[in-house]
């Protein structure tokens, strides 16, 4: 029977920790959100067995480049790799929706009892990348307009310190407005589907619409809580500073329509370091702008 035994979920809508079990004889069931509503996936992990055989497959949908656990125990079976294991996915855009095999097995014997059980986590982007500290964003939003701080880095209501959102900036911003990008890159991920949005944490939590971009130095940038059907680049595409995005809005876990902005790196599929960025503003350069201060983009 193949169950959801437990379903973890990120402080981002951006992975998934997810564990599943088997234990012979085969069956199905749906999966079980509990009290999330339900969002298209980014990314889905599924399970086969065919013959005495069981593999498990990743089906990457809307994002190229991602870094994946994986960790599985099995009785009356052999694995194919060592488990625990992590391994970068990387997926050119016209890929998207093929499987990419993460595990098999071989049910040692037939006749006997067998049982699997795997959990998986996985983050946009891959390891490696080293942040180029001393670079100077721009400000993601239009030269001339101006705003506000809701939290910046290491802020008590989702920012905390050790947490992978440590060093996000909150801009409080009206939905629909446009989102520039702040650094040139090329687009890696992107959700643009959920309608839904406020402020219950277990329950929002995975529902917010993104545009992740890569760096020249390996960093990604997350623009999240955009407007549903806003977004106006494509997987792979190359963005330029200055380039919109899509409008702001309030997805996902999100007290008010506000834009998430954070830089990151990850550094294994359940884990990624976040970076403090510089920025380019109208009165100069701001390194760490605290809560309430209000910022105007410098005109391009
Ligand atoms: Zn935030």
């Amino acid at each position: 029977m193949i169950f959801p035994s437990n379903i973890r979920l990120t402080l981002y809508p951006l992975a998934a920790a997810i564990i599943f079990s088997c234990i012979s004889p085969q069956a199905s069931a749906q999966l079980s959100t509990q009290t999330q509503v339900r969002q298209n996936p980014v990314m889905e992990v599924r399970d086969r067995t065919v013959g005495n055989h069981v593999d498990i497959w990743a089906y990457p949908l809307t994002v190229t480049e991602c870094t994946f656990d994986l960790e599985c125990t099995a009785q009356n079976m052999r694995l194919d790799r060592s488990v625990p294991y992590t391994i970068e996915i990387r997926t050119p855009p016209q890929n998207l929706r093929k499987p990419i095999c993460v595990l098999n097995a071989d049910i040692v014997d037939p006749n006997d009892r067998y049982r699997y059980d795997y959990k998986y986590s996985w983050r946009i982007g891959l390891r490696g990348g080293r942040h180029d500290d001393s670079y100077v964003y721009a400000l993601p939003f239009a030269a001339g307009t101006a705003h506000k701080v809701m939290q910046g880095y290491g802020g008590k209501f989702s920012h905390q310190v050790g947490s992978d959102g440590e060093n996000a900036i909150d801009f409080e911003m009206p939905d629909g407005t446009q989102v520039l990008a702040a650094r040139d890159g090329i687009v890696v991920a992107i959700k643009d589907d959920s309608t839904e949005g406020g402020n219950d944490k277990q329950r929002y939590e995975k529902c917010a619409n993104y545009v992740t971009v890569k760096h020249v130095d390996g960093s990604y940038a997350d623009y999240v809580h955009l407007t549903a059907g806003s977004c106006t680049v494509r997987l792979g595409q190359v963005v330029r500073t200055g380039q919109v995005l899509g409008q702001s809005g309030h997805s996902g876990f999100a007290s008010a329509p506000h834009l998430h902005f954070i830089v990151f790196i990850p550094v294994s599929g359940s884990h990624r370091r976040s970076y403090r960025t510089r920025f380019a503003t109208a009165s100069g350069l701001v390194c760490d702008p605290p809560r309430g201060q209000i910022l105007e983009a410098q005109p391009r």
